[in-house]
């Protein structure tokens, strides 16, 4: 092997993230005490378990929006546990929108670039490529109050994917979208990242998201991980009670 293939064979072993002996506390409160989690390059992972395990925290420590109380985080090979996340080489996506109200959609698509010194024509290039991707074309000078739900959500995959990152964050995007906005929308994003390639880290408490959308789950519980396997896996053999019931029984 030259070094060019031992290079490329270094960086396709390389996580895309990487937890590692990770504590997290609110004031007393330990929610997370030596998570180790690794996410491969491309890899679409769900994280999913009930309300308050720990989801959103363990999403949020990697996008840098949280303090981590031990305990590091790799990006891209990159120790980032102590970056800014506009460093980070992430996009995240919310629950809630959180659009810009009286930008038009264009400008809140490419309004965080605005805020880089990303020259013009490249925001533009971004803002064209993702409007194209989530069908977003027709819309681009409505404001958000003139959307539906669904397409404002769209709108704000778009603010995340115009960054051009190699991973992205989604925290229940979709749930506060009714049950068929709900299906359209995880198709759309399930066809994003086919199209894209690029690492997904998406949390929900909805099993059939996760069935549908991982390459794998990992199933949380009270700050731990319970079992990481592919939806097959997990439905087939689920490593212990808990999991068997919450992938078993619609939440
Ligand atoms: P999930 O996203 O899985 O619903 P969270 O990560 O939001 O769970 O919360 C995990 C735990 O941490 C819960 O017990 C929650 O009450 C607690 N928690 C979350 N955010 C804070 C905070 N800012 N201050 C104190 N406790 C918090
Ligand atoms: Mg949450």
């Amino acid at each position: 092997m030259n070094a060019m293939t031992q290079l490329k064979a270094a960086e396709a072993r390389e996580s895309a993230v990487e937890v590692k002996d990770l504590g997290i506390q609110y004031g007393s409160l330990d929610v997370m005490k030596s998570m180790d989690l690794a996410i491969a390059r491309g890899e679409f992972l769900v994280l999913l378990g009930p309300s308050g395990c720990g989801k959103s925290t363990l999403l949020n420590a990697i996008a840098g929006l949280l303090d981590v109380s031990e305990g590091e985080i790799w990006i891209s090979g990159r120790n980032v546990t102590w970056a800014e996340p506009a460093e980070r080489g992430i996009g995240m996506v919310f629950q809630s929108y959180a659009l810009y109200p009286r930008m038009t959609v264009a400008e809140n698509l490419s309004f965080g670039l605005r805020m880089t010194k990303t020259p013009k024509a490249e925001i533009e290039r971004r803002v064209a490529a993702a409007a194209k991707l989530l069908q977003l074309e027709p819309l681009l000078k409505r404001r958000p109050g003139e959307l539906s739900g669904g397409q404002r959500q769209r709108v704000a995959i778009g603010r995340a994917l115009v960054r051009e990152v190699d991973v992205f964050l989604f925290d229940e995007p979709l749930s506060n979208l009714d049950a068929k906005l709900r299906a359209e929308l995880r198709v759309e994003i399930k066809k994003l990242h086919q199209e894209l390639g690029n690492t997904m880290i998406y949390v929900t408490h909805d099993q059939i998201e996760a069935m549908t959308l991982a390459d794998r789950i990992a199933v949380m519980r009270g700050g731990v991980i319970q079992q990481l396997d592919a939806p097959a896996e997990v439905y087939a053999r689920p490593r212990n009670l808990f999991v068997a019931g919450f992938i078993g029984s619609p939440a």
